[in-house]
């Protein structure tokens, strides 16, 4: 088996349209997904696992208030913010996720929190609050999570239902952050975290922190983190779906997550995207619509981030 490691990392499919999108803006989006994959990859350089490698990156993605998650989520259509989060390890499908929180710093950790520490594969509500403070997670203030461009976001969008509108800017709508992993003794790992989709109904928990819809690791297979309108991805298993291609019907890596994200939910313009790996290390990253913040790194080879096509 080969001894080398490949990570993928995801800032989410609410790409700004690319006639929007500034140099400044822009060059600001690869800085923060280089700075990711680099704590990331530091983990796997050193031989850590797959696991504590996505959960770093997904750390990080969380503490940038560029993406939608941790500092910087989406707000529900009363204002609040309500955070869901998974964690899966591939080798033996343990998994965590919490949904609807609010005041972790990072969510993710609450996820490994649930995976680590109890019997159970989700919490929520106040169960979940109070397993991360006697795991000594850090908590924060609402100021702390609290961002104008999100805020004004939902001003926008509320504006617009007034008026009878739909929502299809993707920036305003939606994003999330994730990272996939394929350590250097071959274990998988996947980690996903959102805010959810701005103006979502208070309460509604989307595809990020249900096992199999918005994240999905399995040794044998791949490991998956989505992006994108959670209610699609939900009905269609997306994640879970890429493993059963490459389990069932033998398709590679890359073939099982383009029908998925192409075909499947390709009936859905422009609902998102994945990132995936798979035992060998491969990367897949498609998705369909306009763009999806990403990078990716392999054992012996230069990190690379991209946002559109
Ligand atoms: N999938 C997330 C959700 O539906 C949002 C996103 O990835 O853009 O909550």
């Amino acid at each position: 088996m080969s001894t080398g490691y490949a990570l993928a990392i995801h800032g989410g499919a609410g790409t700004l349209p690319h006639a929007r999108m500034t140099d400044a803006a822009a060059a600001e989006y690869h800085a923060a997904l280089a700075a990711v994959l680099a704590a990331g990859e530091a983990v796997l350089q050193e031989g850590g696992s797959a696991l504590d490698a996505v959960t770093a990156a997904v750390c990080a993605l969380e503490d940038a208030p560029l993406f939608n998650s941790g500092r910087g989520a989406v707000f529900t259509a009363d204002g609040a913010q309500e955070m869901d989060a998974a964690v899966m390890e591939g080798t033996s499908r343990r998994a965590g996720a919490v949904a609807g929180v609010f005041g972790p710093r990072n969510p993710v950790r609450l996820a490994r929190a649930v995976m680590e520490r109890t019997d159970h594969v989700m919490l929520i509500g106040q169960g979940a609050l109070a397993l991360g403070r006697s795991a000594g997670l850090p908590f924060e203030e609402p100021e702390y999570f609290f961002t104008q461009p999100r805020w004004d976001a939902l001003q926008e969008t509320l504006e617009l239902r007034a008026r009878g509108g739909e929502d299809d800017d993707p920036a305003r709508r939606h994003g999330t952050v994730g990272a996939v992993a394929r350590d250097r003794d071959g274990r998988l790992a996947a980690a996903t975290s959102t805010g959810g989709m701005t103006a979502k109904a208070p309460g509604r928990v989307g595809d990020t922190p249900v096992i199999g819809a918005g994240t999905f690791a399995d040794d044998g297979s791949c490991a998956v983190s989505a992006t994108g309108y959670g209610e699609v991805f939900l009905r269609w298993s997306a994640a879970h779906e890429i493993s059963a291609r490459m389990r069932l019907a033998g398709a590679s890596l890359e073939e099982a997550a383009r029908h998925v994200v192409e075909v499947d939910l390709g009936a859905y313009p422009d609902s998102g995207g994945v990132i995936a790996v798979d035992a060998a290390g491969n990367i897949a990253m498609p998705f369909n619509c306009e763009g999806m913040y990403r990078g990716h790194v392999r054992t012996g080879a230069a990190a690379q981030t991209a946002i559109y096509r």
